[in-house]
């Protein structure tokens, strides 16, 4: 249904129509965004062929636990529906993930989780996501044999990414619930294609579900293939409506996936976080992507990750 709806819009867009649906599809500000990144730290402990990390401009920090804690005590940040602690970077490096994670669930946030290459999780760092009540752990894997995913996952082993993954999952059974829901993503690539069709029966026992993406979205393809993406799909991106991101060191982006913080719309060290959201650089950038001028965003000009 999905796919059909895509196709529909895209088709508008191919006919001229692209800026007055996006008017009509964005028409409103929202009040609130419907998901916040939360970066607790910038740092990985891989070099994964397909990221965008070798262009990271960003000094490498980690959130300390009194920004975190004042961004959850937040008025405008309690209710948004989904929170998730990572942006750029591999969250479980951050010592206080657990703590962290137990912190928002004793403050009745609704639904936590974070993506994570799994590669750092153990007994105890697991016990204590599904005792504090993490709501959805996301493990990003590729692949079904140990030649696929550690030419990719650069620095990774398969060995132990799977070891990490059956554990989490037996510890879940074991303490009878059924949080937190353990999800897969897994890109779609040159090297893992011959694969996908295996995802399921190999890591299905321990999943709940999978979810391939093209990896497109991360940088495999080339500039060139970028710029066709880019015509072909020419229509706003609904991170700036939807989407907030709130980095390490305090910047906000209205985008997840701003490497760099190009699109920065406030910093909660200089001002509160709701004043930051419909901020003066948040219409500016809706502006502009809703008259389709992308190649005045330095961030947005290339990308083909652009969230219909
Ligand atoms: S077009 Fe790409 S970089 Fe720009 S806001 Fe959307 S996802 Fe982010």
């Amino acid at each position: 249904m999905k796919k059909r709806n895509r196709i529909i819009v895209n088709t508008a867009h191919s006919l001229g129509m692209g800026k007055i649906l996006d008017r009509v599809r964005f028409r409103k500000e929202p009040e609130k965004p419907k998901r916040v990144f939360i970066e607790v730290t910038n740092a990985c402990n891989l070099k994964c062929k397909m990221c965008d990390r070798k262009n990271l401009t960003r000094k490498i920090g980690f959130m300390d636990m009194g920004m975190f804690k004042s961004i959850v005590e937040d008025e405008f940040i309690k209710g948004i529906p989904n929170i998730r602690l990572n942006d750029f970077g591999e969250p479980l490096l951050h010592p206080d993930l657990v703590e962290m994670t137990t912190y928002l669930k004793t403050r009745g946030y609704q639904k936590i989780g974070f993506a994570t290459n799994g590669l750092l999780l153990n007994r105890e760092k697991s016990e204590g996501f599904i005792n504090g009540g993490l709501d959805y752990i996301i493990f990003s894997v590729e692949g079904t044999t140990q030649q696929t995913y550690e030419a990719i996952r650069i620095g990774g082993k398969f060995e132990k990414i799977r070891e990490n993954i059956k554990l989490f999952h037996k510890l879940r059974e074991e303490s009878g619930g059924k949080k937190p829901e353990i999800l897969m993503n897994s890109l779609l690539m040159t090297d893992t294609k011959d694969e996908v069709n295996e995802l399921e029966g190999f890591w299905g026992p321990y999943v709940d579900n999978i979810k391939v993406i093209p990896c497109s979205i991360y940088g495999e393809i080339d500039a060139a293939s970028h710029k066709d993406v880019r015509a072909a799909y020419p229509h706003s991106c609904k991170q700036l409506w939807e989407n907030m991101a709130i980095l390490w060191n305090g910047e906000v982006s209205t985008c997840c996936i701003d490497l760099n913080g190009s699109l920065k719309i406030g910093d909660i060290n200089n001002g509160s976080i709701s004043t930051t959201w419909n901020s003066a650089l948040q219409q500016k950038y809706r502006e502009i992507h809703l008259t389709h001028q992308f190649h005045n965003l330095k961030a947005c000009k290339n990308c083909d990750g652009i969230w219909v």
